[in-house]
């Protein structure tokens, strides 16, 4: 007997604003069609005052899930069911799955910076982490590393009221300590830091010579340094890293494991990672 066809795809999608140069859509549609999944990620415009209306829409059209991005990971909170311990605790979602009827509001950006830091034989046990930047993505880190038992994270950020309210959450939040340390020109990184985190946007597309104000010879060579920023990966900062021999890590593992956390939970399925990270190499023109 012929088996019926379906012509119905599950839908994804990242609502962002600006969105246009997201790559994310090429990692899962690539993850999409290797399990042979009839799934589809759409990477759609959302203006602020729209997203009510986008999060109704996807309720509507039974999405399975969606990211979140500039401006949305804040404004999305009211608009869900549920939040995870995670995306509580950052403050943020990145990523809604949609389950029984409700929509759960997740967050993978620190999950994923976690696990691209294992994937670098890196454990955040016991370590002190200094980031640069205490935006959305700070956060996440420094949130994830904390519940993974960094011991102290530092946070130096422009904005003071910013930064110092990262570092007050971090500490009351979670079992590490936490401190804000005002950025001043050519900040010095604290001689004690094993893993420095660079979590602004100096260095994105198309600023992509921009360079953290920070004084590079403060850098050890026991340091470890990572960058979040992934268009282009390897960023002046991590150049400057490299030339003293640190280790660096590119913001690229980040976006991969969260794409596959983010996979999994839509799917069910167990994520193929090799195949995601392939076909984002292929889309930045790098050998993965
Ligand atoms: P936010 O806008 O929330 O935060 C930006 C941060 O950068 C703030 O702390 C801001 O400081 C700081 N900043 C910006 N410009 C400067 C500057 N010239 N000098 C000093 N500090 C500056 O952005 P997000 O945290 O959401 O995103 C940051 C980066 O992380 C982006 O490049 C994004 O692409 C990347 N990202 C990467 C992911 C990945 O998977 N690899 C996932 C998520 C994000 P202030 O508070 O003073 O304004």
């Amino acid at each position: 007997m012929q088996q019926e066809k379906i012509y119905r795809a599950e839908l994804t999608a990242c609502f962002g604003d600006p969105v246009d140069e997201n790559p994310t859509g090429v990692i899962e549609e690539a993850g999409y069609e290797a399990l042979g999944l009839n799934y589809r990620y759409l990477t759609v415009r959302v203006e602020k005052d729209h997203l009510p209306d986008a999060v109704n829409g996807a309720r509507a059209m039974g999405f399975r899930g969606f990211n979140l991005t500039i401006p949305h990971k804040v404004a999305v909170i009211p608009l869900l069911d549920e939040l995870t311990v995670a995306a509580r605790l950052i403050g943020a979602v990145n990523t809604v799955v949609s389950k029984d009827g409700k929509l759960i509001g997740e967050n993978t950006d620190g999950k994923g910076f976690l696990t691209s830091l294992r994937e670098n034989g890196i454990d955040p046990s016991g370590k002190t982490v200094t980031l640069l930047g205490a935006g959305g993505a700070a956060r996440a880190v420094s949130i994830e590393l904390a519940l993974a038992g960094a011991r102290h994270i530092n946070i130096i950020n422009r904005s003071e009221a910013r930064g110092a309210e990262l570092a007050v959450s971090v500490s009351k939040k979670t079992k590490a300590t936490a401190a804000y340390i005002p950025w001043s020109r050519q900040i010095r990184i604290p001689a004690e830091t094993d893993i420095l985190v660079q979590c602004t946007n100096i260095g994105l597309f198309p600023d992509v010579n921009g360079k953290p104000d920070v004084d590079y010879d403060s850098f050890r060579p026991g340091m470890v340094a990572a960058d979040v920023v992934f268009n282009r990966p390897e960023t002046p900062f991590l150049q400057e890293a490299a030339r003293r021999g640190l280790k660096t890590i590119t913001g690229l593992g980040m976006l991969v494991n969260q794409a596959a956390l983010n996979f999994s939970l839509w799917t069910g399925a167990d994520a193929p990672v090799e195949v995601m990270t392939e076909a984002l190499a292929k889309e930045f023109g790098l050998n993965p």
